[in-house]
């Protein structure tokens, strides 16, 4: 990538030194994959020989933020503007070439962090940094990133023995293997699992999306009829729609069973290849023996404990206490819309009893006897033409900022735009590019990325960049695309991530934006800025008619508010089985010598007894592809998602009180929250924009489980 021009932009008032606002947009036009991994190994290379001279010079006398962190700090942001576009083109511009490249690319980048997290001459400078005299003269974000980065090193094992930094060594060499083991178990039962439809009445019920979906993939592997398969989409449309019951056991039953002892038919089959390889259970007992042992290295009491060192909580009585609590609370009104859904079913559908596989099929049903509303319903009065606009006054009102298009950027991809936001003062605070449509050469899903991060360097501050990308569906003809609300609440959600990244004032390149922010902190904005989806005013600005221009009718928002708290207590208890599960697994397992992992499969029949409302058959085999806690980066740490919720539906309610663009609320959020990232403690954040610690009321109220 090739730097643009730095564009000067109002004195940088808030920092010591007053300097030229520096942009760098990535050139995507002169990437080209042929040269992609020449480039990264040359920034590699110049990482390494920065590192070794800020070693060496660490050497010669007492390291100062200036010798050692600064210059680390713009080789890797040179690296990481590299990197990014490369990154992000694989996701969103999908090609076979580029993907190779990537992969190799990814291989030496994660051999090169991993190297640098153990390297205890650097860890060693580091120290002295923060032991010397001049640390205390440094700002509170340096000192926060320096804390941040010893804290790291620490967790990486830089500080054992030799003998117990050789077992740490090959303790997380066994853990990466496993977590990619564990995901490509779950990958290969959900791919290989195909079902072939003859008779198209079979699929009544079906939203003719998923039909022609079905129909698609038979065409594509060359049989008659309609195939369906395990992913997500397909699974989700059948339990949720299907008229046909053997049907959705079908589907429930290979998709309850993946990558276990009970695949796919939830029949026991022989341990044998190529079954043994795919069968989960042994790999998770060895995960959480390995995952125990290196918290009992790091001198930890259980990796539970370890977990939350790099979280907002205090630790997991806090978590424990936090999810007993919205048990109590939840249980007993889960267990009521269960037996509302059970008399449903048998006075409409004639069905007696309620199985696993008709809990989503008859809820819809309910949903649609309770509300009569239907997504399409709604869509008309959601065109992107409108919804976007709207979002960017919204975030200008409540934030005091405004947003432009930048005309005639250079782009990857003709339905990508970009825009910048600025302040109350004209001051250029960020950009980001907008990449909202589905295409076939994207990957899924919506999310926020890091583009250019705001940091000090050489020649003045370096304004943020973020990626914001959707996949809503595209416009169809000449009229505009025409969002579901659903998709609309995912837009304000990556905007939430995007002005977490783009409005800071943090300087420190490590707890800068989103960065070093606390993993259970990190969606607070987003899931807050979710709320004005769901208010008249908020809604007047993002809605209306795509043809008429009519506003939202009051009859359909209504519905719409209404159908929110559907069966919230039954969707609260069951992430709260994941979470309990998670965490107590995690904390009762040890080491292989010591005892070793827990009885998995009972921990979960404990939980399930204290906090299931509906029916689990006995080949149910959920922890075998929980991929969030086996191989993502949810391990003891599930509740985040819970916890975030309580904080964003704290955080709305003080803009219920004063107002949905209350001046003042909305300046708080943006100074004491957005702008401040990881450079100080979540909480010590979240007490200074509400005034006091998160209540738990607001999130019961939104799921109806105390009064308004
Ligand atoms: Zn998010």
């Amino acid at each position: 990538m090739s730097d643009t021009q730095p564009t000067k932009q109002g004195a940088d008032t808030e920092s010591d030194t007053t300097a030229a606002d520096i942009l760098r947009r990535p050139d995507f036009k002169a990437l080209h994959v042929e040269t992609i991994e020449a480039t990264l190994d040359a920034l590699l290379l110049d990482c390494r020989q920065t590192v070794q001279r800020v070693i060496e010079q660490a050497g010669q006398g007492t390291p100062t933020w200036h010798t050692l962190v600064q210059p680390q700090a713009e080789a890797h942001n040179a690296l990481s503007l590299f990197w990014s576009p490369v990154s992000h083109l694989n996701s969103v511009m999908h090609s076979e070439a580029l993907r190779e490249v990537h992969k190799r690319c990814l291989a030496k980048l994660t051999g090169y962090w991993t190297e640098l997290g153990q390297n205890r001459k650097l860890y060693e400078a580091t120290r002295a940094l923060r032991d010397g005299a001049s640390f205390a003269d440094l700002s509170c974000e340096r000192r926060r990133e320096v804390e941040n980065d010893l804290r790291d090193f620490e967790l990486g094992g830089v500080s054992l023995d030799a003998d117990q930094q050789t077992r740490f060594k090959a303790i997380a060499e066994q853990l990466s293997r496993m977590g990619s083991e564990f995901s490509d178990a779950v990958l290969d039962a959900t791919n290989e699992w195909r079902y072939r439809i003859e008779d198209e009445a079979r699929l009544d019920g079906l939203p003719a999306s998923a039909v022609a979906a079905a129909a698609e993939r038979a065409r594509v592997a060359g049989v008659d009829g309609w195939l369906l398969n395990l992913e997500f989409p397909t699974y989700h449309a059948v339990v949720t729609f299907a008229t046909d019951r053997a049907l959705r056991q079908r589907l429930y039953t290979a998709f309850a069973t993946r990558a276990s002892d009970r695949w796919p038919d939830g029949q026991p089959i022989e341990e044998q290849e190529p079954h043994a390889a795919r069968n989960n259970a042994s790999r998770i007992d060895r995960i959480l023996a390995l995952r125990a042992e290196k918290a009992a290295l790091l001198g930890f009491t259980d990796f539970a404990e370890l977990s939350m060192v790099t979280k907002m909580v205090t630790g997991p009585d806090e978590v424990q206490a936090f999810l007993d609590d919205l048990a109590t609370r939840a249980v007993p009104a889960a267990r009521q819309e269960q037996t509302e859904l059970e008399a449903f079913a048998q006075r409409t559908l004639g069905l007696a009893e309620l199985q696993a596989w008709d809990i989503a099929f008859v809820a819809e049903r309910l949903r649609r006897d309770r509300y009569d509303l239907s997504a399409e319903a709604l869509k008309p009065y959601f065109p992107a033409d409108r919804v976007i606009p709207g979002l960017f006054e919204v975030v200008s009102r409540l934030f005091d900022v405004s947003i432009e298009t930048v005309e005639g950027a250079s782009v990857y991809h003709p339905d990508v735009t970009l825009h910048r936001i600025l302040d109350g003062r004209g001051e250029l605070r960020g950009e980001f590019y907008l990449d909202n449509y589905a295409r076939a050469d994207k990957r899924g899903g919506a999310w926020m990325d890091v583009c250019a991060t705001r940091q000090r360097v050489e020649r003045g501050v370096q304004v943020p960049i973020a990626y914001l990308t959707c996949n809503l569906t595209p416009p169809v003809g000449d009229d505009p695309a025409l969002l579901t609300h659903d998709e609309v609440i995912t837009l304000f959600h990556e905007f939430g991530h995007g002005l977490h990244h783009l409005l800071t004032r943090v300087e420190a390149p490590g707890v800068s934006g989103i960065n070093g922010v606390e993993w259970d902190a990190v969606e607070l904005p987003s899931q807050f800025l979710e709320n004005w989806c769901w208010e008249r005013e908020s809604l007047d600005l993002i809605s209306g008619h795509y043809r008429t221009g009519d506003p939202l009718p009051d009859s359909l928002l209504d519905k719409l508010r209404a159908a929110r708290g559907f069966r919230a207590a039954s969707a609260l208890v069951r992430q709260l089985e994941f979470s309990l599960f998670d965490l107590d697994i995690h904390r009762r397992s040890r080491a292989a010598d010591d005892g070793g992992a827990v009885d998995v499969r009972q921990a979960l029949a404990t939980v399930r007894e204290r906090v299931s409302v509906a029916p689990v058959p006995a080949f149910n085999r959920f922890p075998e592809a929980f991929s969030h806690i086996f191989a993502g980066g949810y391990a003891a740490g599930y509740f985040s998602y819970k916890w975030a919720e309580v904080l964003s539906a704290d955080a709305f309610e003080r803009f219920a009180e004063d107002g949905l663009f209350d001046r003042a609320a909305g300046q708080a959020f943006r100074t004491e929250i957005l702008e401040r990232g990881g450079s100080r403690d979540a909480m010590q954040s979240y007490v200074a924009f509400r005034g006091r610690e998160p209540s738990i009321e607001p999130l019961l109220r939104q799921a109806g489980l105390m009064a308004a």
